[in-house]
């Protein structure tokens, strides 16, 4: 492996040549300081290689903390963290799920059926979401009843040009563009906007089949490769935050996409043969499992709800956790690591 002080960017290449990425998604939405320096925490010491949050350099700044309390703790613990996971920060298309903030309007009748359906406890008994918890996902506008339809949501917009260059200075070191939006122009302005932000880093695009057609998707590839070249990594998402379920049905569409990518652009366009793909979206223990008995070639796994909810009975801040709780929680971490790229 090479000397991350000399070539993170080759590192971050062989990762992906060998297919031992293993990303954790925080949330692109998620601007909960504590749980996002939590989740680096215990998972560096769990061995993932990469984390994603939200493009905030406040919530960089927490993904580094978390890192480098695990660094300094896995000495203690005799855990080898053989290099620094690294850091992406994720933007989004206006109307990309993944960057939306859910509101409660006036149409509400206060039947409180959407409490507890959202996975990250944003909506109090007062009904008003709490908005850096609200990661977008939608549970809340499916269970509100039709005749009311009073979720809403508003688009997190970010000032691409101001904001990432205050991200990579907090530490990230690789920017993520969540694309699952029709408009091209718009998607393609924006992505030479990250090409520019980090000219010697991987940068990755997000899409999945819900929001673009087959067609659609296979022509923004494309057009993202023009630009990015061999610095192009594309985030394959089955449905994108549906990783609720731990089961082989809730991974099936995640692997599947990659498996479409795979057919239709890198089997048959020479300059895409490396393309490198990682699988999201409804990602959970059996993705990795399903991905290889389908034959389905991949260069890493990344996953967010299922990773954050095995270990979420353990939450709390890395100063106050003793060692045992501690150890159980990087065990759980490990297992689903290990049983998406090893086992
Ligand atoms: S259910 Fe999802 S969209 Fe609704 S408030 Fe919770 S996180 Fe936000
Ligand atoms: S489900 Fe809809 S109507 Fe019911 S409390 Fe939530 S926002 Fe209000």
């Amino acid at each position: 492996m090479r000397n991350f002080e000399s070539s993170r960017f080759g590192l971050y290449k062989d990762l992906l040549k060998s297919s031992k990425y293993f990303k954790l998604v925080c949330g692109a939405g998620n601007e909960d300081q504590n749980e996002v320096e939590y989740l680096s925490y215990i998972y560096t010491l769990a061995g993932c290689t990469g984390f994603d949050v939200s493009a905030n350099p406040k919530i960089v700044k927490a993904a580094k903390s978390g890192i480098n309390q695990a660094i300094k703790k896995a000495k203690d613990l005799k855990i080898n963290i053989p290099f620094v996971p690294f850091v992406t920060v994720s933007v989004g298309m206006p109307g990309d799920h993944h960057v939306r903030k859910a509101f409660i309007t006036n149409d509400c009748v206060s039947c409180n059926l959407c409490i507890p359906s959202c996975p990250t406890d944003a909506i109090p008994k007062n009904l008003t979401i709490i908005k850096d918890l609200c990661i977008g996902c939608g549970n809340c506008e499916a269970v509100c009843p039709p005749a009311a339809n009073a979720i809403k949501y508003s688009h997190n917009a970010k000032e691409l040009l101001s904001i990432l260059p205050e991200c990579i200075n907090a530490g990230a070191e690789s920017i993520e563009l969540h694309a699952g939006v029709p408009d091209d122009d718009a998607t393609i302005e924006e992505w030479k906007v990250v090409s520019k932000s980090v000219p010697n880093g991987m940068i990755s695009m997000c899409l999945d089949r819900k929001h673009l057609s087959n067609e659609m998707l296979v022509d923004r590839i494309k057009i993202a490769h023009d630009i990015a070249d061999d610095r192009l990594i594309i985030q394959a998402d089955g449905i994108p935050m549906s990783g609720g379920t731990d089961d082989f049905n809730t991974t099936l569409q995640a692997v599947s996409i990659a498996d479409f990518i795979n057919k239709e652009l890198k089997e048959k366009e020479k300059r895409l043969r490396n393309l490198p793909i990682l699988i999201s979206g409804g990602t959970n223990s059996f993705t990795g499992q399903l991905a290889r008995q389908c034959d389905v070639k991949f260069n890493g796994i990344t996953i967010g709800t299922h990773a954050r909810k095995v270990i979420s009975l353990y939450e709390m801040s890395p100063s106050v956790m003793n060692n045992e709780v501690l150890l159980e929680a990087v065990s759980k971490a490990k297992t689903l690591i290990k049983m998406n790229l090893y086992s």
